[in-house]
């Protein structure tokens, strides 16, 4: 048995920990990570990463697969692509590889000692990974969130959670996702694109309703342009041979197909089996309770990233882990963003930032990709895309920006920009957007909210 004396203990490598301890070697804090799987976490191993890889290769098969029935841009294929789908997993697992090598070696870099193990602990300053005894004056808790499981649809078998769905070895026939938030509604889609029929069954009313109506409807038109299937207000109750029993919207029980049942209704903190209960914190519901420095209840204990709620964003994860070890390192440091942008990588994809269009007191401009000469270049102008800008009256302050549509979501920086910064619609009005880009429909947005828009 070794005992192990440290400064700052972080238990998680997802992209709140690594990045916490990453910032922590670099302040000079002697630093120890623990993780039990493979650096990266959920967002590297089996999130983020490996589902916008999957859904990129996805989107490429798609795309070849509908030339050769019908020829785009003055191309034709002769003949249908034929999907290795151990191949792309392998593609994917070495995108994964590589990333997951990169955190070891910025770990490395920044004088960080990783244990790889299942962290438990005994009290507040004290941490067993197997034989390793770890002592410590501040612990960073970042171990992150698990799949909800439904009680009558338990994982295993063919009722898989988002993990084995990246890492199918084939397409399933038939594929059912439960719950059309953004990791079904990426998931069903990627899995359509390459070739399987795929029904959504939603409680709500809505699929991705956590946005607005016009804002999703891009995606439910795409879908269901190619073979999606939405059952709404529909409730799933239970696997039936190879299939899935549902109660539809006006309460009669059907059995829909289903070669694999994916279930996505939400993730829930991980906040068992690791001795949190030893550790005297207090809770928020579900989710580790913190104050706006991450700060438990107990002394210097911090927590960050999935384990303290919403938004479950490996960007939000990120800012809080950098956010703790500059505080650990004496800073005076704050968790108040104005905004946190989210994205769906869906087909279009779609961006949300800051307020919403019901926002009182608000004025909006809003302008479509079909009148942006580059959305047309790149076949991304027909599909009901649009930039939408939600400013304050009072003083035109932009508070919001929301986008839909097709390589949109890297425009997400440029907007959360605008309004952490507190940008006026003025402002975005006078500066120059380079020609021919996308970003032009954000400077068109603002000025369609100023009432002189040039291009529509
Ligand atoms: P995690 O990434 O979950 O990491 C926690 C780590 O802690 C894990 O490595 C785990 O092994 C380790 N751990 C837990 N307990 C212990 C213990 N006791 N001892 C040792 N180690 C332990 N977010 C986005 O921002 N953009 C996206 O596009 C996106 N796509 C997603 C797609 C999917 C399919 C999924 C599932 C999630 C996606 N997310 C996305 C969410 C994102 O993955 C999470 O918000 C993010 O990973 C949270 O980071 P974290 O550091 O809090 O925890
Ligand atoms: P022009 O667009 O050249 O328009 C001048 C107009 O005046 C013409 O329609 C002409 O017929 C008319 N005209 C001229 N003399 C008379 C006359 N005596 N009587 C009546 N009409 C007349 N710029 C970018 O920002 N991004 C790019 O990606 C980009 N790509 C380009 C690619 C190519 C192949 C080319 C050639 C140019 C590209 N440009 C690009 C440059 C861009 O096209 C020009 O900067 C832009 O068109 C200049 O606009 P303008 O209004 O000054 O003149």
């Amino acid at each position: 048995m070794s005992v192990v004396e440290t400064h700052v203990l972080v238990v998680g490598g997802g992209p709140g920990g690594y990045v916490a301890a990453i910032r922590c070697g670099q302040l000079g804090l002697k630093t120890v990570l623990v993780d039990a799987e493979r650096l990266g976490g959920t967002c590297l191993v089996r999130g983020c990463i490996p589902s916008k890889a999957l859904i990129h290769a996805a989107t490429e098969f798609h795309a070849m697969a509908e030339t050769a029935t019908k020829p785009r841009f003055g191309i034709s294929l002769a003949a249908a692509p034929h999907l290795d789908m151990p191949a792309m997993t392998g593609w994917k697992d070495g995108i994964v590889d590589r990333l997951s090598g990169g955190v070891a070696m910025l770990l490395k870099k920044a004088g960080v000692t990783v244990i790889n193990g299942q962290g438990r602990f005994s009290d507040a300053k004290t941490c067993h990974v197997g034989d390793t005894t770890v002592r410590t004056q501040h612990i960073i808790l970042a171990t992150g969130s698990l799949p909800v499981e439904l009680p009558h649809l338990p994982f295993g078998g063919d009722i898989i959670s988002s993990t084995e769905a990246l890492s199918l070895s084939e397409v399933p026939g038939n594929l059912v996702v439960v719950g059309a938030g953004y990791i079904g509604m990426e998931l069903g889609i990627a899995y359509a694109k390459l070739g399987a029929k795929v029904t959504v069954v939603e409680a709500q009313t809505q699929i991705l309703p956590l946005y607005d109506a016009k804002l999703v409807e891009p995606v439910r038109r795409w879908a269901e342009k190619h073979g999606i299937v939405f059952q709404l207000g529909a409730k799933a109750q239970g696997q039936k041979g190879k299939g899935l029993e549902i109660t539809t919207a006006d309460g009669k029980t059907q059995i829909l197909p289903a070669d694999k049942i994916l279930v996505t209704v939400g993730r829930k903190p991980n906040t068992e089996g690791w001795g949190l209960e030893d550790m005297a914190v207090a809770m928020n519901g579900r989710f580790v309770k913190i104050d706006d420095r991450c700060a438990t209840s107990t002394r210097h204990v911090w927590a960050i990233g999935d384990l303290v709620g919403e938004p479950m964003l490996a960007h939000k994860a990120s800012a809080q882990g950098e956010m703790v070890a500059e505080i650990i390192a004496g800073h005076k440091r704050r968790f108040d963003p104005v905004a946190i942008p989210a994205i769906c990588f869906t087909e279009p994809e779609i961006i949300s930032v800051g307020q919403g269009p019901d926002s009182p007191d608000t004025l909006q401009g809003q302008f479509p990709l079909a009148a942006n000469g580059r959305a047309l270049s790149m076949d991304a102008g027909d599909d009901g895309g649009f930039i939408r800008v939600i400013a304050r009256k009072s003083d035109h302050r932009i508070v919001g920006i929301q986008a839909v549509g097709r390589h949109i979501s890297e425009l997400s920086a440029a907007f959360t920009n605008l309004i952490e910064m507190g940008a006026v619609l003025e402002d975005v009005a006078g500066i120059i957007h380079a020609h021919p880009t996308v970003g032009e429909c954000l400077h068109e947005a603002c000025l369609k909210a100023l009432g002189h828009a040039i291009h529509i």
